[in-house]
């Protein structure tokens, strides 16, 4: 979508690191992260935000799945991780194209504050 951030990356139009992608979904390094590792899965079709994302099932899923294939190569897979949507303002949401933040490789702090 036009004037979208994470359309522009996926694009290529805007650079990023990338970790894992395939024909549905493009996985990379958050720009500014909050763990020792911070990637950010996104379906290369824009969604407004998981709400919107969950009418399609399929690509939800795949999301998901990338997520732990993501755990999986940033070698956080057994040692534990956490996955996020962030959802309105409430939550902090800045970029509205509907992404899963990949967060581990440390201790996590406690969250809902
Ligand atoms: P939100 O707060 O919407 O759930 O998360 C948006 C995330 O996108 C934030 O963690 C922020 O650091 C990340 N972000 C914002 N702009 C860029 C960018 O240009 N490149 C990358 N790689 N991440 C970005
Ligand atoms: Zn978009």
């Amino acid at each position: 979508m036009s004037g979208c951030l994470f359309c522009g990356i996926i694009g290529g139009e805007i650079p990023s690191t990338v970790v894992y992608e395939d024909d549905r979904v493009y996985a990379f390094r958050d720009i500014n992260p909050q763990a020792k590792v911070h990637v950010l899965v996104v379906p290369r079709e824009h969604h407004e935000d998981v709400e919107a994302l969950s009418a399609n099932p399929t690509l939800l899923a795949a999301v998901i799945t990338a997520g732990v294939e993501v755990a999986k190569r940033e070698g956080i897979h057994d040692s534990g991780y956490r996955f996020v949507f962030n959802t309105g303002d409430d939550a902090c949401r800045t970029v509205f194209h509907a992404h899963l933040h990949v967060l581990g490789a440390q201790q996590l702090s406690t969250f809902g504050h």
